[in-house]
């Protein structure tokens, strides 16, 4: 076996590309290692934030049992189950490694295509796309809807209703085109609406709404028990508003179209966050509506971390979706509907 010594003479004579190279192989290998103890010990953390529960039937008399494939195992008293820190997350029932996940996780963080993740993380197209699906549901599940408070801009954006990845049998009309976005002007049934709302600590909510136009009643359902009290609505002229806001008691302050500036009541931040969101979409050559919450989420993501680090990102988003119990089987994806709020 070569010694140290004589590897880094070897390793002198390599060209500068080629120790930059070995760098890079040698951080990935690193990071990658204690990551994946990091992530391991996290997940058990969150998970068990409230004591040893077991996630089959609640009990609490949950005691080890062993080790299953590297991973603690344990078992439920109650219900008889044995269970992982992972059960029923992203990762579980995968026969990949935590440190291909990890890698994948690079990957999108990184925006990259399916086909560029699965050549990158060697795996397959299909394992690829399961493997981002399966992901973007925990991420979802993690995070909920969640909620906003004070000052906050709503507004709405279109996409077209697309049926990219459904079988021509089961598809309720003839596809059209690519689900890209449309304008604003001319809205149908064809196109589907997303419910958007950012306040000004940066908390985000981004739903899929319904088909067209949206109503006061859609608008209520989203928003009730999810705004804070004595908030200040800050909408363009669109009338279902109106109402909600009335419904809601909420301040409501209706910003002109052009007209953008109304002291602190604005709705710039909110027309920010849909370029960038529209920008991002279009990377994908038309996202099927069945998976356009995934993707919301996943874009969601990456503007509330937008400012970490790149390890952290990579770690946080792999310990948020192995916390959630939000497993899904390949046979659920087949059977896949639109998630409307
Ligand atoms: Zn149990």
């Amino acid at each position: 076996m070569a010694s140290v010594n004589s590897l880094i003479s070897d390793i002198q004579k390599l060209s500068v590309s080629q120790q930059e190279q070995l760098l890079s192989y040698l951080e990935e290998l690193l990071v990658l290692g204690t990551q994946v103890g990091q992530v391991t010990q996290e997940v058990k953390e969150f998970r068990f934030a409230k004591g040893k529960i077991c996630p089959h039937c609640s009990a609490e008399t949950v005691s080890r049992n062993g080790r299953y494939k590297g991973k603690q195992r344990y078992i439920c008293k109650s219900c008889n189950k044995t269970f992982t820190d992972f059960t029923n997350s992203a990762t579980y029932k995968s026969k990949k490694t935590l440190d291909k996940w990890l890698k994948y996780a690079k990957c999108m963080i990184a925006g990259y295509s399916i086909r560029k993740s699965a050549k990158i993380v060697e795996i397959n197209i299909a394992t690829s796309f399961f493997w981002r699906h399966k992901i973007l549901d925990c991420i979802r599940s993690f995070f909920g809807v969640g909620s906003v408070e004070g000052v906050i801009e709503a507004d709405e954006v279109f996409f077209a209703e697309s049926f990219k990845g459904t079988k021509p049998s089961k598809m309720p009309r003839k596809s059209r085109e690519r689900g890209k976005q449309i304008k604003k002007r001319g809205i149908s049934n064809e196109q589907v609406c997303i419910a958007t709302a950012i306040d000004r600590q940066g908390n985000l909510i981004m739903e899929l709404l319904c088909r067209g136009r949206m109503t006061h009643q859609e608008i209520e359902r989203l928003y009730d028990g999810r705004v804070g009290d004595n908030s200040i609505f800050c909408t363009d002229s669109h009338k279902s508003y109106v109402q909600f806001a009335k419904d809601c008691s909420l301040e409501h302050k209706r910003i002109q179209r052009g007209k953008h500036k109304e002291g602190i009541y604005h709705i710039q931040h909110i027309n920010a966050v849909h370029s960038k969101l529209k920008k991002w979409m279009n990377k994908f050559n038309g996202v099927a509506t069945k998976y356009i919450s995934n993707y919301l989420y996943w874009f969601k993501w990456l503007q509330l971390f937008e400012t970490d680090k790149e390890v952290v990102k990579i770690k946080n988003f792999m310990v948020q979706c192995n916390v959630a119990h939000a497993y899904t089987r390949i046979t659920d994806f087949k059977e896949r509907e639109p998630i409307f709020i």
